[in-house]
């Protein structure tokens, strides 16, 4: 069995718990790592968990705050060795739309509480240029200036995904010219190169191809095609052709942009000592990276971005430039950093990148049958399992492959709970009813649905208890007003096991109506997502029902009422969410009866 802690959403103490168990077993010095940040998209669904008693779908921030406000995102908190080869995930958020700035600053500042207190050294933050994380970081005094921020007197250094980077680069290179050092770099010329070469039987860069020059939604998220264009065969093709005069000369500035590119991205993407490129191997005391980190940062202060059309500087509406300066200025001060303290002989910067929880988020996708979109309840499901167990390889993404080991592999422990937080959770114990036979479901959408649900609810409660007593309140067998009419038309129905309609009193069917109004009331206005059916079991009881029999038992019929209630609000919100063209998506719509 699975058990439920790391289901919850936010910080939740038995996540930190585990955590900080395996944390314990690390090696020293493993302890130095990246706190990385990200959102996917959710397919928006709402979902009662009877064991949870919670609603999952709608805003979920944990610790009870949540919002009406449909979840559309997933944002997710992991934290990465950069010394050792780790993974872990620490929470998830359901947001709608994007987490805002508040929220993420919220977030940030107790991951790195939390993640410090149970004995991690947290050293960088790391993200994509997503717009709430670029106001997020600017929020916190990040520029190119100054690429990190403080948190209770800690320096944080902020490192932009290098992969996203580079693929913004080659974006923004497919839409603008580049201008350097008195050159131009231009796709035209990568383009014309690749028409030239793929037609010579032996190809100076034989890997191009066209998803390379014209990439389209999907390759255009793979970081490969990008790193194979700013490569150094690409370079080499270009000055080739140019030397031959089969290009014009003007390509030379192209085929040094390239080249540039190429190494300032090897030295964010080193890996191996036995590489044969130089920047593609760990930074060390004596290694040529810091000299290329600082040719790198001059190079992007000096780029200028011109619209090849009209001629227009665009290049203070490019994120990417600063994000690189920004990126390469907190590697370079990390580096000296975990030198001079002693921390660390040489760094892997591939360490540094994202790529763990963009493969954690392809590993959530298969988990719902390579489902692009999960459902809130699908990425909860995923998220527990995955928490627990190793990260399932994913080869479609678009990472390299993920050469981490989870945390959990490497620790290799037990889950243990925690003895002092036993679960809480008070579920509705109830019998299975069957409110979701589809004859019911037909009679609810009848227009005496009220009338229909009361009697229902006396019906199903009277199997547990019965009396003269509580029917000379509660059922009413000799009025005959039109709902009474349509209650023994109903009861015509073949089938037996509804022939025992009960026709409710005026007492009871008032009842039932207040039931409902301060159910409709409570879910309008929900605030939080969990103890769901224990709230409202509070908010009903305060109600009376004005009968003489203390054997009757209100108690189930308010907790059939609710399962029922809080069964139906949801099928039919959801069914409002499939039906497609339908406006104002962004709420949970709660039906009256
Ligand atoms: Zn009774």
């Amino acid at each position: 069995m699975v058990s439920r802690f790391a289901s919850e959403a936010g910080f939740s103490k038995k996540s930190l718990y585990v955590i900080q168990e395996r944390i314990k077993s690390l090696p020293a010095g493993a302890n130095v790592c990246s706190l990385l940040m990200d959102e996917m998209s959710l397919k928006s669904h709402l979902f009662y968990s009877l064991s949870d008693d919670s609603i999952v779908g709608l805003e979920d921030y944990g610790n009870g705050k949540s919002s009406c406000l449909l979840a559309t995102s997933a944002l997710v908190v992991m934290v990465r060795g950069i010394l050792y080869n780790w993974k872990q995930p620490v929470a998830y958020f359901l947001v709608n739309e994007s987490c805002g700035t508040t929220q993420l600053h919220t977030i940030l500042d107790e991951a790195l509480l939390h993640l410090e207190s149970l004995g991690l050294n947290v050293v960088s933050v790391v993200s994509d240029q997503g717009s709430n994380f670029l106001k997020l970081f600017a929020s916190l005094g990040v520029s190119p200036y100054h690429p990190y921020f403080e948190m209770r007197g800690k320096q944080y250094f902020t490192i932009f995904d290098p992969p996203h980077l580079l693929k913004s680069i080659r974006n923004n290179l497919m839409k603008y010219d580049f201008e350097f050092e008195g050159k131009i770099a231009c796709w035209q010329d990568i383009k014309l190169f690749y028409d030239k070469d793929q037609k010579l039987p032996i190809r100076v860069s034989p890997k191009i191809t066209d998803k390379h020059i014209n990439p389209n939604g999907f390759s255009k998220m793979k970081v490969k095609l990008a790193a194979q264009v700013f490569s150094h065969s690409v370079a080499a093709g270009l000055s080739t052709y140019v030397a031959l005069h089969a290009m014009p000369g003007s390509a030379l500035g192209t085929a040094q942009f390239v080249s540039k590119i190429d190494t300032i991205f090897d030295c964010c993407n080193s890996l191996s000592s036995r590489d044969p490129k130089f920047c593609r191997r760990p930074f060390s005391h004596s290694s040529p990276h810091m000299h290329e980190i600082t040719k790198g940062i001059d190079f992007f202060e000096s780029l200028k971005a011109i619209n090849r059309q009209t001629g227009e500087d665009r290049t203070s509406y490019l994120k990417c430039l600063n994000g690189w300066i920004i990126t390469l200025k907190a590697i370079s001060l990390l580096w000296r950093k975990l030198y001079s303290e002693g921390i660390a002989s040489f760094l892997i910067t591939r360490q540094l990148n994202q790529d763990p929880l963009e493969n954690f988020f392809g590993s959530i996708r298969q988990q719902g049958g390579n489902n692009d979109n999960p459902t809130p309840i699908q990425f909860q499901r995923a998220y527990k399992k995955l928490f627990h167990s190793n990260l399932l390889q994913v080869n479609t993404g678009n990472c390299e492959d993920d050469i981490d080991e989870s945390l959990v592999k490497l620790a290799n422990i037990k889950d243990t709970s925690p003895p002092d937080l036993t679960m809480t959770t008070n579920s509705l114990q109830l019998v299975t009813p069957d409110y979701r036979n589809e004859q019911f479901q037909n009679r609810m959408l009848a227009e005496n649905a009220i009338t229909y649900v009361s009697g229902y609810l006396l019906r199903k409660t009277f199997l547990k208890h019965t009396c003269n007593l509580c029917k000379s309140t509660l059922v009413d067998d000799d009025s005959y007003d039109d709902r009474r009419t349509l209650l023994s038309f109903k009861a015509y129905d073949s089938d037996s096991s509804y022939g025992g309609l009960i026709a409710p009193s005026n007492v009871m069917l008032q009842y039932t109506i207040q039931l409902e109004d301060t159910f409709i009331k409570h879910l309008r206005n929900l605030q939080k997502v969990t103890c769901v059916g224990r709230d409202l079991l509070q908010l009903l009881e305060s109600i009376h029902l004005d009968q003489p029999c203390d054997s009757f038992n209100t108690k189930y019929l308010l907790m059939l009422f609710i399962r029922l209630r809080v069964y139906y609000c949801l099928k039919f919100a959801n069914r409002e969410l499939r039906t497609p063209g339908r406006k104002n998506k962004k709420y949970f719509k709660v039906a009256h009866l």
